[in-house]
C-alpha cells in the first residue's frame, strides 16, 4: 500500500524506517499534517499522523479527496482526530493503544523527583561552582499521600512505582482495578476527597469534553497549600491560566508538565532562534518551581520500537481486510 507518514522526526526515523522496509511503499514527510500539507497525501490510500496533527474535519476532507482511506495514528490519545467526520467520510481509524506504559509513567516519577530534590537549580549551580545548598531542600517521598487520577494502563504503574516508594496511594477513576487495590494498597476515593488529602497529584486520564480543565481554580483551591501538580496527560486537562495564579499564590508549590495546553505548533520543534510568542508558556517558564519537558514522556527506545510495529500491524490488518473485502 501507499502510505504517507507525517510528522517523521528525527528521533523515530530510523524505527519506522527498520520495520516497515520493504513492506509497503512509503513516503516519509517531516512537515506535520495540517490544512496546507494535506495535499502532500495525494495518490497514498494511508496517511499516519502523530499527536501533533491536525486531523480535524478540513483536514480529514481534503485527505479524503485525495484517495486517503486509512488513518493510522501513531499515538495512543485520538483527541486531535474528528473520528465523527472520519467516520462520514469512510476514512477508517486505528492508533496505538499500548506503546509503553512504563515510559510515561517513568516520565511522571522523573518530575516529581526532578521538582522535589530541585535537580536542574542543583546542576546549575555546580556546572557555575556554586555548590551551596541553600534553597535546594526536599521532602522524603516515603510516607507523603500521592493522588492518581487515571488507573488505566499509565496510572496503575505510577501506582505500583509509588507503592514502591512507600507513599500512601489515593486514586480515583470509573472503573476500580482490584489488583492496584489488593496488592499495592491503594484507595479509591473521589476526586475532591483526592484533591483535599493529596501531597503529590499526578494525571493520567483522557482527554474530553468530560476532563476538559478538571484542574481549574474551584478544584485547585480544594487542594493542600503547596501541593505538586504532574500532568503528562494531555494539557487541556489543566487550565493553565488558573494554574498560573496558583502558582504565583503559593497554592500549587510544584508542577511538572509534559503536556500543554497549547503545545501544538510550538511542541517538537526547534524554536531557539524564535522570539517567543506564546506568553502563557513563557511565564510558566519564569518559576523555578516549575519543570516543563515537550511532551517526551513517551519519549524510549521500547515505546518507539512499539509504535512503529503497531502501526504496521494496523496497516497489515487494514490490507487483509480490504483484500478479504471484509468490513472493518
Ligand atoms: P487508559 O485508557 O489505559 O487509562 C485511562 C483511565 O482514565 C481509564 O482507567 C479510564 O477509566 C479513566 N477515565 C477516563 N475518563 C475518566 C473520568 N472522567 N474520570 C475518571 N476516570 C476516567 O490510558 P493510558 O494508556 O493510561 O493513558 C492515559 C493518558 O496518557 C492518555 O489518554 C494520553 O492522553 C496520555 N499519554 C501521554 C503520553 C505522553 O507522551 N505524554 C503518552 C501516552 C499517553
Amino acid at each position: 500500500m501507499k502510505v504517507a507518514i507525517y510528522s517523521t522526526h528525527k528521533f523515530e526515523r530510523a524505527y519506522l524506517e527498520e520495520v516497515f522496509s520493504g513492506k509497503h511503499d512509503v513516503k516519509y514527510i517531516s512537515s506535520p499534517l495540517t490544512i496546507e500539507t494535506a495535499s502532500l497525501a495525494e495518490g497514498n490510500e494511508v496517511v499516519s499522523v502523530f499527536v501533533s496533527d491536525n486531523a480535524s474535519a478540513p483536514v480529514l476532507q481534503i485527505l479524503s479527496k485525495a484517495g486517503v482511506k486509512f488513518l493510522a495514528l501513531r499515538s495512543a490519545g485520538y483527541n486531535h482526530v474528528d473520528l465523527a467526520e472520519a467516520k462520514r467520510l469512510n476514512i477508517k481509524v486505528a492508533r496505538v493503544p499500548e506503546y509503553s506504559p512504563y515510559a510515561v509513567a517513568e516520565h511522571a516519577v522523573a518530575l516529581m523527583l526532578g521538582l522535589n530534590r530541585k535537580l536542574i537549580r542543583a546542576h546549575n549551580r555546580v556546572m557555575e561552582q556554586n555548590f551551596s545548598l541553600d534553597g535546594l531542600v526536599g521532602f522524603d517521598m516515603h510516607g507523603k499521600t500521592v493522588g492518581i487520577i487515571g488507573t488505566g494502563k499509565i496510572g496503575s504503574v505510577v501506582a505500583r512505582i509509588m507503592h514502591g516508594f512507600g507513599c500512601r496511594i489515593l486514586v480515583h477513576d470509573k472503573i476500580e482495578n482490584d489488583e492496584l487495590k489488593n496488592k499495592y494498597g491503594a484507595i479509591y476515593t473521589d476526586c475532591e476527597t483526592l484533591c483535599r488529602e493529596s501531597d503529590i497529584i499526578t494525571l493520567h486520564i483522557p482527554l474530553t469534553l468530560e476532563t476538559k480543565y478538571l484542574i481549574d481554580k474551584n478544584c485547585i483551591s480544594k487542594m493542600k497549600r503547596g501541593v505538586m501538580l504532574i500532568n503528562t496527560s494531555r494539557g487541556a486537562l489543566v487550565n493553565t491560566k488558573e494554574v498560573i495564579e496558583a502558582l504565583k499564590a503559593g497554592q500549587i508549590g510544584y508542577l511538572g508538565i509534559d503536556v500543554y495546553e497549547e503545545e501544538s505548533g510550538l511542541f517538537f520543534e526547534d524554536r531557539s532562534e524564535e522570539i517567543l510568542q506564546d506568553d502563557m508558556i513563557a511565564r510558566l517558564m519564569t518559576f523555578n518551581n516549575v519543570l516543563i519537558t515537550s511532551h517526551q514522556a513517551f519519549l524510549t527506545d521500547t515505546a518507539l520500537k512499539n509504535i512503529a510495529e503497531t502501526t504496521l500491524y494496523n496497516l497489515d490488518c487494514f490490507e487483509k481486510a480490504i483484500s478479504n473485502k471484509n468490513e472493518i
